[in-house]
């Protein structure tokens, strides 16, 4: 038979990237739990302090969360077998849209299977080609490819910048359908959205607002309702996004808005439309998280005073915390080799903080993202404290 000779491997441009990565220092192994998501956990056998999650509030291993999945699972079983728009809706599924709806004070939410399928799905849905989308320049990955998605032109303003913003919507005011979107709180920053002006603005430009308050839910507002009822800003955000996998504690996403938005999501929206639903257990165990953010408000209080506690450590020691307001705080260090170094030495004395470089974050601008939680000890984040302040002495930089 005359075959021909095998082809060179197609993937072997893979092999020259991840050298590249290497290279560049920003090459990284997945680190493994062994055991809860908790304050102290161990990481690649390792106890170290925590200072890497999002369980803003210790959810993730909370009883009453733990009792409900179980009992879920012990009387619906595993899986969801479906689509939302086939079989897959159930009760529980109906009784958690209405409750965060309730919770965020807006008509109707849905529920998505993560924060990312919210954000993509939802900008994907509401735009086509003809429209504008004016996105804050540190907005998340999932509101970017989203944009890209809906093939809608895409202006960025500068981070946080509510004059930009005024001019470009003075510029397109030709354009009929216009979304402003931003971050509620920043990702990997942990500052704030100047939310007043932006929405404010976008009233005013007859612009869509839509926020992201994936790090904003369970932390900021009344019982954690958000930036929205931080900023008392209730009926002038059309559309709020928000994840069910930080503060709750579990997994997923949804969009709360008016009764219209959600029937149209519900129609529209491919990861809705495409995707099966959450199983029985992850809607039980948010539903469970929703009546402890009422129920238990003194977790917020204790995840503040942890925050205040911290910062206050981190400026003594005289890091570099950027803009942060929030319980994310990052040590702003310049070079990913530099972050990922001081991240490892922590590490192996004790403290899990991630390291985060380009593309994550802008290049020069590589960090050390630290997020403490409810359930850290004051001693344990002083001991933090300490390892990070002798790591960063034995490497020799900063100042
Ligand atoms: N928005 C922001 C601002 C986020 O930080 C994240 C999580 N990294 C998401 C959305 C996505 O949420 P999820 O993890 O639930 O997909």
């Amino acid at each position: 038979m005359n075959r021909a000779a095998p082809a060179a491997n197609p993937l072997a441009f893979l092999d020259e990237a991840l050298d590249q990565l290497r290279a560049d220092g920003l090459y990284r192994r997945l680190r493994v739990l062994d055991g809860e998501q908790a304050h102290t956990a161990r990481f690649d056998g390792r106890d170290v302090i925590n200072l890497s999650s999002n369980n803003y509030l210790g959810l993730t291993t909370h009883p009453a969360l733990r009792e409900a999945a179980i009992r879920a699972v012990r009387d619906l079983g595993a899986g969801s077998g479906s689509v939302r728009t086939i079989a897959g809706t159930m009760e529980l599924h109906m009784e958690l849209e209405r409750r965060i709806a309730a919770f965020k004070h807006t008509e109707a939410a849905v529920v998505f299977q993560s924060g990312f399928a919210a954000n993509a799905g939802t900008v994907a849905a509401i735009l086509g080609k003809e429209d504008l989308i004016l996105s804050d320049e540190l907005n998340h990955a999932s509101i970017i490819d989203g944009a890209r998605l809906s093939r809608a032109a895409i202006k960025v303003f500068p981070h946080r910048d509510a004059a930009a913003l005024g001019r470009l919507l003075e510029e397109t005011a030709s354009v009929k359908r216009r979304l402003v979107i931003t971050d509620g709180v920043f990702s990997m920053d942990g500052d704030i959205a100047p939310l007043r002006e932006i929405a404010a603005l976008a009233r005013e430009h007859g612009a869509i607002m839509m926020v992201d308050d994936a790090h904003s839910s369970g932390v900021l507002g009344r019982n954690g309702r958000g930036t929205i009822d931080h900023f008392d800003l209730h009926g002038q955000v059309d559309i709020q996004v928000g994840t069910l996998s930080k503060a709750i504690g579990v997994l997923g996403g949804y969009v709360c808005g008016s009764k219209n938005l959600i029937e149209f999501l519900y129609h529209r929206a491919r990861p809705f439309l495409f995707s099966t639903s959450h199983p029985p257990a992850v809607a039980a165990a948010c539903l469970a998280a929703l009546d402890v953010l009422e129920r238990e408000p003194e977790r917020i209080e204790r995840l503040w005073s942890n925050t205040k506690r911290f910062k206050a450590g981190l400026k003594r020691l005289g890091f570099d915390t950027g803009a942060s307001e929030t319980p994310i705080t990052p040590i702003l260090v310049g070079e990913a080799e530099t972050a990922m170094k001081f991240s490892d030495l922590a590490f192996e004395r004790g403290v899990f903080a991630q390291g985060i470089g380009f593309p994550t974050v802008a290049k020069g601008r590589a960090r050390l993202r630290t997020i403490v939680t409810a359930t850290h000890g004051e001693e344990e984040l002083d001991r933090a404290l300490e390892i990070l302040g002798d790591a960063v002495r034995s490497l020799g930089i900063l100042r």
